[in-house]
């Protein structure tokens, strides 16, 4: 029998965070990771998103199910499976979301969840290298941040253009606010990805104690007279199960999708959905996969001017290997670039206390919108998206076998608020495309006839018909006290009513953060891994 002091589910964003901590503090480690060694070199490229994000090998594709809200449009939506999880294919830019975000999580009932609370976490993670106040960035964390130092004609038009609607510059929106608009900050460090995997855990193999191991498909996790001691696992598709048991814990980090999942299979979660598929229930838990939100954006996409510096014009044909050559010699370089260059975060009225949606920019465009190639064209592509949707769905196995995707369903924009906020943030997008700054490059809507919306159900239904996923679900397992009945874990992430057993990642948010989420999931990492080691020190 193989044994640990901690046994860690999926190598992803919280996964390699408490890898790295609970190692240095000398326990042995294992981590246990679906998915392949990070080695496909366009996972170190920023613009390798654009492969990586239809390989199969290294993410999980999921497929929502049309509904009406939509437009009946089915909507992919794919999570990592590799060293680093999401943070090895995600758009790789650093926003960490607001005070009231996190205080909400404590006024729920989660004690030190609070933002001032949280504070400390947020910047033992990162190593900020742009200025900023020493009292909000963190200097010597594992995660190298910094402020994207391309600029461009069309971003700064953007820029321009958000200003002229009333948008101020905001020098820094992970300080003390967020308002405003700014190039993004990104985990983009000498124009390399910083996965977690690079942080966190590739250090964490080289100077401590842990054994990674890849292509471990964990099916079950053990459960003895209500105690978690360790996991099943197999290659993927395979049967030679194998056990390794953790002797201070187990550590679920697969995700806001994949965790509900193992829980539901290892007998954990609703009832009637465990009985309707055989699986023996070890304890009644109706929260697991439930409370499934995710952040949605509308997409703008337009056809620019000839010569307007797009992305487009600067990677095609021979210009693609003249970048290539400088990336590969680490002088600046198009391939080095986010997912965005720019946000800009908007309030829906000039009272309102907190922003509640986000302008986000690139001057480039993929085929269709989303697609698997740059247009031909010079484009550029904009999305709106809702803060803080209040949309739920869910997360269910369809069957007792683990090779099976399970159903995702986050019922997109079946809140009427989530309707709303995301028609003030297109006409929002509407009004920056015809602002003196940016309209001279316009040449037409290529996605959707934007220009042709007039009234408010117009822009809904250009939301339903180009909005598309930004990837971050969350929720699934939530934190709750133990009196709520649809709560998971408790505000130590430890699941209600099962020993020795943590849930630690995207899937403990009670709701969204105003921001993408890897910031908050390396928090979540950095602040359980210090809950655990007092806990251990307390045995
Ligand atoms: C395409 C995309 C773009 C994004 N863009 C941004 C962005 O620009 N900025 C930002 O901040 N956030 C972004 N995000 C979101 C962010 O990256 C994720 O929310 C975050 O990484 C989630 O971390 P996690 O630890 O919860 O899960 P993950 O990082 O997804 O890790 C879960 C890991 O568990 C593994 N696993 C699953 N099941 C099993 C099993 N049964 N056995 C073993 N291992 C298993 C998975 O393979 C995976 O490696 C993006 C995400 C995606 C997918």
């Amino acid at each position: 029998m193989e044994t640990f002091d901690f046994v860690i589910v999926g190598a992803g964003s919280a996964g390699c965070g408490l890898a790295y901590r609970l190692s240095e503090a000398g326990h042995s480690v294992c981590v246990l990771e679906a998915g392949p060694r990070d080695s496909n070199p366009f996972i170190r490229m920023p613009s390798g998103v654009v492969k990586t994000r239809i390989d199969p090998k290294i993410t999980w594709q999921y497929e929502v199910a049309p509904t009406a809200h939509t437009n009946n449009r089915p909507i992919g939506l794919l999570t990592g499976k590799t060293l680093g999880g999401s943070s090895a294919v995600n758009g790789m830019v650093y926003n960490r979301g607001i005070r009231s975000d996190f205080d909400k999580w404590a006024a729920a009932g989660n004690a030190g969840w609070d933002y001032n609370s949280l504070l400390p976490y947020f910047r033992k993670s990162e190593r900020y290298l742009s200025g900023g106040d020493d009292q909000y960035r963190g200097r010597f964390g594992q995660v190298p941040i910094s402020l994207l130092e391309h600029r461009d004609p069309i971003s700064d038009r953007f820029i321009a253009g958000a200003e002229e609607t009333g948008v101020r510059r905001t020098e820094d929106y992970n300080g003390s606010e967020q308002e405003g608009v700014s190039y993004v900050q990104t985990t983009i460090h000498k124009g390399r990805r910083w996965s977690s995997a690079h942080a966190y855990l590739h250090p964490a193999v080289q100077k401590f104690r842990v054994d990674v191991r890849t292509q471990a498909v964990v099916r079950r996790i053990l459960i003895e007279n209500g105690r978690a001691v360790g996991v099943d696992y197999a290659r993927p598709g395979g049967n030679a199960v194998r056990t390794v048991h953790g002797r201070l814990g187990v550590i679920i980090c697969a995700g806001a999708i994949a965790s509900p999942k193992l829980l539901q299979l290892s007998g954990l979660g609703p009832a009637s959905l465990l009985r309707d598929l055989g699986i023996p229930l070890v304890r009644e838990s109706p929260g697991v996969g439930e409370n499934l939100s995710d952040h949605i954006g509308t997409r703008v996409v337009a056809r620019l001017k000839r010569g307007s510096g797009s992305i487009n014009e600067g990677v095609s044909g021979i210009r693609l290997l003249w970048q290539g050559l400088r990336w590969l010699t680490g002088r600046p370089s198009l391939l080095a670039l986010s997912a965005a260059t720019v946000f800009a975060f908007c309030k829906s009225a000039p009272e309102d206390q907190d922003t509640d949606y986000t302008l986000m920019f690139l001057p480039g465009s993929l085929a269709k919108g989303e697609g698997r190639s740059l247009d031909k064209f010079p484009g550029c592509t904009s999305v709106s998206m809702q803060n803080r949707p209040e949309s739920r769905g869910y997360v269910r196995i369809r069957s007792k076998d683990v090779n099976d995707l399970a159903i995702v369903q986050p019922n997109y924009l079946t809140a009427v608020i989530d309707q709303k906020v995301q028609v003030t943030g297109i006409k929002h997008l509407a009004a920056i495309y015809r602002s003196a700054a940016l309209a001279p490059l316009i040449e037409e809507f290529t996605l959707a006839p934007l220009d042709q919306c007039e009234t408010d159900d117009e822009y809904l239904d250009y939301v339903r018909q180009t909005c598309q996923t930004n990837f971050h679900p969350l929720g699934t397992c939530k934190m709750g006290l133990a009196s709520d009945r649809m709560a998971v874990v408790d505000s130590r992430l430890r699941v209600h009513g099962v020993e020795g057993l943590r849930v630690v990642d995207a899937s403990v948010m009670p709701t969204q953060p105003s921001g993408n989420l890897n910031a908050s999931v390396m928090m979540i990492a950095e602040k359980t891994a210090a809950m655990i080691l007092e806990d251990v020190r307390r045995r």
